[in-house]
Parts: C-alpha cells; sequence; structure tokens
C-alpha cells in the first residue's frame, strides 16, 4: 500500500482494544441523515420536490414491508411496533404535513421532512400520556428511514462490508459491533464512546484493534485515507508519513509476537508464586466466542452476557431458540460452569426493534432486571430456558442491576412462575441451580448483607459499579478521566462487598473489566478475591501476572493502598511495587 502525500494527523482517543491496525479507512456515516441543509425550490420545481419526497417514501414503506414479511409472525409487540411504523410513513401529520410544508414554504423536501418531524416530536412529547409519549421513538425512527433516501444515505450494514479496511463511524452501537466480519474488518475508531463501554468490551471480544472517542475523527477523515489504529495507546494516525509508517509496522509484529508469546503460556494454571490457586474464567457476549475462551485457558464462563442474541434478532426470541444457543453453551463447556446473566438491554445496550421507549436518561432507567420484571413474560421465557439447559450442563443464575432487596424477592417469585410452567408443560428442567446478583449500583454495595440472605453468589460489576459510583456516563468520552477503577471509592466498595459474602459465606466473583487489568490485580488478590472473569483475551495476561503475584506482598501493600488519598497515589504506589511483573515495556518503542 503507497503512502498518502496529505499530511499527518496524529489524533488522542481512548483505547477501545489492544493491537495496532494499519489500512484504509471506510467511513459509516450514520449521522448523514441528520446535517440536511435548507435550500429554497422554485414555483416551477415545487412538484419535482413533492415527487422526490413521495419516491423518497415509497421505497423506505417497500424496504420496511420486506423487513416485516421476513420476520417470525409470532412476534407480538415488536411486530405491532413495526406496524405501527408502516402507518406513520403515510400519517397525514407526518407525510400530509411535509408536502403542505414544501410547498407552502418552497423549501426543498429533506428541510421540510425535518421541519414537520421536529414539530410531531415536540406536540406528542407534550402530551401527559406515556404511551404517546414513547411514540415519539416510532416517529424519529420513520423520519430517519425516509430522509435517508432523500439523502441517499441508507444505512450501510456492517457485516455487509466486503473489503479488508478500517471503520470510521461517529458512533457504533454495541449491536452494531458485534456484526463486525474478523476476517473483513482490520479495526475502528469512533468520534464517541468511552473506557470499557460496551462497544469496547465486543472490540476486545473480537480482538480488534479500535479506538473511542476521538470526538473528532469524521471530520478529519475521508474513504479511503490511510490510517494506523494502535489501540493500546489510543491513537489514531491519519496518511502516516514514511518513518511514523515504518515504527508502527515494527511495533505490530512486535505485538503480534507478544500476543503469540502469552497465548502459549496460557493453558498453564493461574497459581501464585506461593501456591495459591485464582479461578480465571470468561466473559462473552456471543456462544461462538466460547471456543476462544477456553482457547485462552478460561476454566469456565464466569459471565455470558444473552443480551446480544435479542440484539442480533432484533426481536425477542423464542424459548426453543434461546435453549438452543444455552444448551449448545452448557455442553461445550461442561463440566466447567456457565454463568447466564439475564436479559441487560436498555442503558447503552438499547435496540429500537426491542422497546420504543425513549427515557431522558437510559443507564438510570428501565434497564436489565428493572426491564424484566416489567416485561414479566420475556423474562419468563428467557428463564425457563435457562432451567431446561440446567438439564445438560453446569449453570448458574446471574440477575444484572439489583438495587434493592424487593427486586430479587420478585425476581424469585418469576422464578417459581417459570417453573411452574414447566412443570406444567412436563418439560425436561433443573430448577436447583446457583443464583447470584450482579453487585454494580452503589446501593447494592449498601445492604450486600442484606442480598446476600437471598442468593448465592455475588459478582462485582465494576464496568457499571464505576459509571454509577462515579456518575460518569461510561461510553462518554469527556469524562473518561473520570472513570477510575482505583479510585479510593471503587475499591472501598470492593472491600465492603468482599466483607459481607465472607460473613455471609456466599461465593464472590468479579466479572467488570477490572478484573481483565493486570494493574489491578495485585490490588484485587490484596483484598481477598480469588474468582475473575475478564474478556477472553486478558486471560493469558493476568494468569502471566497472578504466576509471578505473591499473595502475601498483595496483601500488606492493600493495606497501604487503602490509606492512599487518590487514584494517582494508588498508581504510582502499585507501579512502584510491582514494576518487575507489570507487563509494560514488552510492547513498546
Ligand atoms: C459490569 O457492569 O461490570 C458488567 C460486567 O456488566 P456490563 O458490562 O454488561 O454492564
Ligand atoms: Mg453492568
Amino acid at each position: 500500500m503507497g503512502i498518502s502525500k496529505a499530511e499527518q494527523i496524529i489524533l488522542k482517543g481512548i483505547s477501545g482494544s489492544p493491537g495496532i491496525c494499519i489500512g484504509k479507512a471506510y467511513i459509516v456515516d450514520r449521522e448523514g441523515v441528520n446535517i440536511t441543509k435548507r435550500y429554497p425550490v422554485s414555483d416551477a420545481l415545487v412538484p419535482n420536490e413533492i415527487d422526490r419526497f413521495k419516491q423518497a417514501v415509497l421505497k423506505a414503506k417497500n424496504d420496511h414491508a420486506k423487513v416485516i414479511d421476513s420476520l417470525d409472525k409470532d412476534l407480538g409487540e415488536n411486530l405491532n411496533i413495526l406496524e405501527t411504523h408502516m402507518v406513520l410513513f403515510k400519517d397525514k401529520m407526518l407525510y400530509g404535513k411535509t408536502i403542505e410544508t414544501i410547498s407552502k414554504d418552497k423549501i426543498n423536501a429533506e428541510w421540510a421532512l425535518r421541519k414537520v418531524s421536529r414539530k410531531v416530536k415536540i406536540m406528542f412529547q407534550k402530551i401527559d400520556d406515556v404511551y404517546l409519549q414513547a411514540r415519539v421513538n416510532d416517529i424519529v425512527q420513520v423520519s430517519d428511514k425516509i430522509m435517508s433516501y432523500l439523502v441517499g444515505a441508507q444505512d450501510i450494514k456492517i457485516s455487509d462490508i466486503n473489503k479488508r479496511v478500517i471503520i470510521v463511524a461517529h458512533d457504533l452501537s454495541p449491536a452494531d459491533a458485534s456484526q463486525i466480519q474478523l476476517e473483513r474488518v482490520k479495526g475502528f475508531v469512533t468520534d464517541r464512546g468511552g473506557k470499557d463501554s460496551h462497544t469496547s468490551i465486543i472490540a476486545k471480544a473480537l480482538r480488534i484493534p479500535s479506538v473511542l472517542g476521538l470526538g473528532i475523527a469524521t471530520i478529519n477523515i475521508k474513504s479511503d485515507d490511510f490510517l494506523i489504529v494502535d489501540g493500546s495507546s489510543g491513537t489514531l494516525i491519519i496518511n502516516p508519513d514514511e518513518d511514523t509508517l515504518f515504527k508502527y509496522e515494527e511495533r505490530m509484529v512486535k505485538f503480534e509476537e507478544y500476543r503469540a508469546g502469552l497465548e502459549r503460556d496460557s493453558h498453564l494454571p493461574a497459581v501464585t508464586k506461593d501456591g495459591i490457586s485464582l479461578n480465571l474464567m470468561a466473559n462473552i457476549e456471543l456462544v461462538e466466542e466460547v471456543v476462544a475462551a477456553k482457547d485462552y485457558g478460561a476454566i469456565g464462563i464466569g459471565l455470558f452476557r444473552t443480551e446480544f442474541l435479542y440484539l442480533d434478532l432484533k426481536r425477542f426470541p423464542t424459548e426453543d431458540e434461546l435453549l438452543c444457543k444455552y444448551k449448545e453453551l452448557v455442553e461445550f463447556m461442561s463440566p466447567q460452569s456457565v454463568t447466564i446473566r439475564t436479559l441487560d438491554i436498555n442503558g447503552d445496550k438499547v435496540n429500537p426493534y426491542l422497546t420504543s421507549i425513549e427515557e431522558a436518561n437510559p443507564s438510570l432507567g428501565l434497564r436489565a432486571v428493572r426491564f424484566c420484571l416489567e416485561n414479566e413474560d420475556i423474562f419468563i421465557t428467557q428463564l425457563k430456558a435457562i432451567f431446561r439447559a440446567a438439564a445438560f450442563g453446569n449453570i448458574k443464575l446471574l440477575i444484572p442491576m439489583i438495587s434493592c432487596v424487593e427486586e430479587i424477592i420478585q425476581v424469585k417469585q418469576v422464578m417459581n412462575k417459570a417453573i411452574l410452567e414447566l412443570e406444567y408443560e412436563d418439560k425436561i428442567f433443573n430448577k436447583d441451580i446457583p443464583l447470584g446478583v450482579m453487585i454494580e449500583v452503589p446501593s447494592a454495595v449498601m445492604i450486600a448483607e442484606n442480598l446476600a440472605e437471598h442468593v448465592d453468589f455475588f459478582s462485582i460489576g465494576t464496568n457499571d459499579l464505576i459509571q454509577y459510583s462515579m456518575a460518569i456516563d461510561r461510553s462518554n468520552r469527556m469524562v473518561a478521566h473520570l472513570y477510575q477503577a482505583l479510585n479510593p471509592a471503587v475499591l472501598k466498595m470492593i472491600k465492603m462487598t468482599y466483607d459481607a459474602a465472607e460473613k455471609k459465606c456466599i461465593d464472590l466473583v468479579m466479572c467488570g473489566e477490572m478484573a481483565g487489568d493486570p494493574m489491578n490485580i495485585p490490588v484485587l488478590v490484596g483484598l481477598g478475591l480469588t474468582n475473575f472473569s475478564m474478556n477472553s483475551a486478558s486471560v493469558p495476561i493476568v494468569k502471566r501476572l497472578i504466576r509471578n503475584l505473591d499473595t502475601k506482598k498483595a496483601k500488606n501493600n492493600v493495606e497501604k493502598i487503602m490509606k492512599l488519598n487518590c487514584v494517582q497515589e494508588i498508581f504510582d504506589f502499585i507501579l512502584e511495587e510491582y514494576k518487575d511483573i507489570l507487563p509494560f515495556g514488552e510492547v513498546d518503542e
């Protein structure tokens, strides 16, 4: 590949997942539909403009009809939503008013549509009816669809990209990222996104270098620009000069060698220098990742994020479809355990097909168990599939986002309903599986002892625990500097959870990304934790560190660490104390 004559630009972002890739940019412009301009249209051309609008509506409608036809008819609520959209395409408020605005204001169709849809949106939002307010989302989606045909920016399907490229996008949702075909896409960069956002978790699972939170990448990059993505340091280089390219080609080779070395050792046991055995498990999002998890030396699945099955299908799966996937997974891992976490949608894992609710603060809204308790039929379907799969292997059941004791009591009631249904239907299942809750909301930490009365284990979800305790949106790049796993407040909460689990004699795992960063391991081991689950690519790195770690030293050090005041002091202390065993310097200049 040749070097561009254009000037080299270096941008700093947030490391999404480590590794280096070099290649051509491929812009996925999802924002195109939102940057329309207003221009006047002469009297003579108004009919053309109206016709252009009608054509766009027709195409969008046909497209939508195809989607409906291709779907399972047994979709209940979801099919209703899609059928509502079908009606909205020709709705007087949107369709009729846009045509009227084109001819009255003598403006282009895009601007008229934008003006009308905004007005309708505001009008709906003002109505004091939750159902009608929720329809705002439908209007936005329908008008975006029409707009995409007007501006010629139909959605690029990530799964259809067929060149070896680096994706450049303003934003990629976790569902988008999970569509990436590894043999085609080398890496990706986005303007938005923060540390340990779900998009970065998917990138790590795919082992695809990525830099997020670049802010202005899409403004600076044109399609086919030559890029270097350094996911380890969070650097993006646009049109590199010859020296830079040479340096990064060397680094890329070194990184691959380093990774291969780690993987060679991945099957050695995770035993510390002083003989303490720790459990390293893997977090997965899709059943297909399970092979990689085993290859990386994970001894079980400590977190199966089930929501991605739902996001990919773009509808709610049936009990049998879920059973089929869960069974495949547990049979493959047997006799090792698989912790299946119930649906954790909304927050940043929202999918318009699954929910039509527009929330001002999605992360604080109807997410995870809150959504499941509101939508009992969906919850029961999943629980039944989990109990049925438990007849084929070693399953643990994990409930996300528990914030009070009432919720876990309610969950147990729904579990009983699922069990009764299975008994009535005479299905084969196993209800005697350990039940755990995620400790990922500060309130859950504070009432950990009470929660422990109702469950068999805790799983600390640091990704959200950091988000909610530091009050920072984990996908917002502007506050990424406050996303501090080693903040004294976070460490205190981990200790409180550990103490509660010890006192109540229940198991404790950490499944947040914090467990996958070698820098944090001496502290976590020092605090007494022995069970960790992480993205599978981190297992070999963490394992290597553990094999060089002395738990007595870690315990002594943690006492000093817990007295330090701020994250920088803690960071410096760890660097100094463990410089000989931390994996830095293996892949640097
Ligand atoms: C967490 O919050 O730490 C966690 C493991 O769950 P998720 O990243 O899916 O929110
Ligand atoms: Mg979470």
